[in-house]
């Protein structure tokens, strides 16, 4: 370790002699570092490459305001104390490589991820079979990221269960539950607010706080499986009749079969926009991937964006295995402005062609999302207008009709108007289209309703 330094800004900081290129190694240097700089308590880390991680301080946001990141390749370390790592921030090489770090042997790694992913263990209690030694260092040097309930309500058809889920800093998110017959979906957040402002989205009413770490992203995952693994012999059985009449007392949210108790898909479709914090999600999305843990694959993770055209040519030039939703709206530069101010930034026709990108790179559909508005993008010559704009492309469409949110005053698109909207495309286009299920709307759990209304 090389000699201390006190910088002008009064924060300690030293130089790392060497090139630390693994996690492990420059976690073990911010220990050492710590022990000469005190003034900061860190409450969780998030891996961002090699060599590379992030620090957020907890309870000194205001003399830490700034994520220190501790890199090798600057190879300076901003006084912090060893930061206390999130165990769903690390995909399985990661973990093999903190075990190395600490001089063990990563033969214990298989045993620990399925402890983790697998057994859903929340705790070092429910690991009995780890060795002392590991045990010992995961009690000091690491937590559980477990996001508690903080709230949780069920819809009254009894098919959708919404979460709010705290996170460590008191910021709050929602994650939510869907039952569909034969498939078990949740619908995550990757940001506590998001910046992208859509008129009509509850969560882009409430503004941007911050970006959700990888193992926040993770954690919400684990969250749904815990619940459906472990709670649900408490869900009464299904309904007779699937859709109950609106005046019916609300139901507990339910199972259809055994096979429903396992977590099938991910949607990245909460609050935030995944794109806007690619980093975190990208690593969060590998985690949950890895087939000997939740075993969410290329064909069970769907990401939703707004339209962010330097995240589309990214995922293309990483040939990323999801599925993408990009939310479009209208078929014009004005219109889609109007209704996402994003669209200023990244205009229509640079989106389409990122579109275009995408697709030719990766072979992959893109799922194209337009909120149904009535009287404002739902009549026939809309659904001409984004007939020609799709024409050529693999696209299906997703017609999802407004939900109501307290910051909008638009209105649904009544079913009759929908069909003749899906008739156009289907007949004149040739373009595949859904009218989304319209599940959860009583709980605020549906497209573009999550929001924390009290966040503290
Ligand atoms: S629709 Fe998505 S991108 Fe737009 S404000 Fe809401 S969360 Fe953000």
């Amino acid at each position: 370790m090389g000699a201390n330094k006190t910088p002008k800004s009064g924060l300690k900081s030293a130089r790392i002699p060497g090139r630390p290129h693994c996690l492990p190694r420059a976690y073990g240097l911010a220990e050492e570092l710590t022990r000469s700089c005190g003034d900061y308590v860190p409450f969780c880390s998030q891996s961002i490459g090699s060599g590379i991680i992030r620090v957020h301080s907890r309870d000194s946001r205001a003399a830490l305001p700034e994520k220190t990141v501790i890199s090798a390749r600057n190879a300076y370390v901003r006084g912090v104390r060893p930061a206390s790592i999130n165990l769903y921030d690390l995909t399985r090489a990661q973990l093999g490589e903190l075990l190395v770090g600490w001089e063990l042997k990563p033969v214990h790694v298989p045993l620990l991820w399925n402890y983790l992913y697998l057994g859903l263990a929340d705790s070092l209690d429910a690991m009995p079979k780890l060795p002392p030694k590991l045990r010992a260092r995961l009690k000091v040097h690491t937590h559980f990221g477990v996001l508690p309930t903080a709230f949780e309500t069920d819809s009254n058809d009894g098919f959708t269960r919404k979460y709010l889920l705290a996170l460590a800093d008191g910021e709050k998110i929602e994650t939510v539950l869907m039952r569909f017959t034969g498939r078990v979906t949740a619908c995550i957040s990757s940001q506590v607010g998001c910046a992208m402002g859509c008129v009509f989205c509850a969560t882009g009413q409430m503004g941007y706080t911050r970006h959700l770490t990888a193992g926040e992203i993770v954690a919400q995952a684990v969250h749904v499986a815990r619940a459906l693994k472990f709670q649900s012999h408490h869900f009464p059985p299904p309904p007779s009749n699937p859709q109950p009449p609106a005046a019916s007392p609300p139901r507990r949210f339910h199972l259809i079969s055994e096979n429903d108790t396992r977590l099938r898909n991910i949607v990245l479709m909460g609050m935030g926009e995944p794109l806007h914090n690619y980093d975190a999600v990208m690593h969060a999305i590998e985690i949950m991937r890895d087939e000997t843990g939740l075993a969410l694959g290329a064909e069970r993770i769907t990401l939703s964006t707004v339209g962010v055209v330097p995240g589309i040519l990214r995922l293309a030039k990483e040939k990323r295995p999801l599925h993408l939703a990009v939310s479009l709206h209208a078929a014009t530069q004005a219109e889609r402005a109007a209704l996402v101010p994003a669209a200023k930034k990244w205009p229509l026709d640079e989106l389409m062609a990122a579109c275009r990108t995408y697709s030719e790179t990766t072979g992959r559909r893109i799922f194209y999302e337009w909120t149904l508005i009535e009287g404002k993008n739902d009549s026939i010559e809309h659904a001409r207008a984004v007939g020609r704009l799709l024409h050529g492309l693999p696209a299906q469409v997703n017609l999802i009709p407004l939900n109501p949110t307290a910051g909008y005053t638009g209105a649904p698109t009544r079913t009759d108007a929908a069909k003749n909207f899906q008739h156009i495309l289907s007949e004149e286009f040739k373009i595949p289209s859904t009218v989304r299920q319209r599940r959860g709307i009583d709980i605020a759990a549906g497209c573009g309703q999550l929001a924390v209304a009290d966040r503290r």
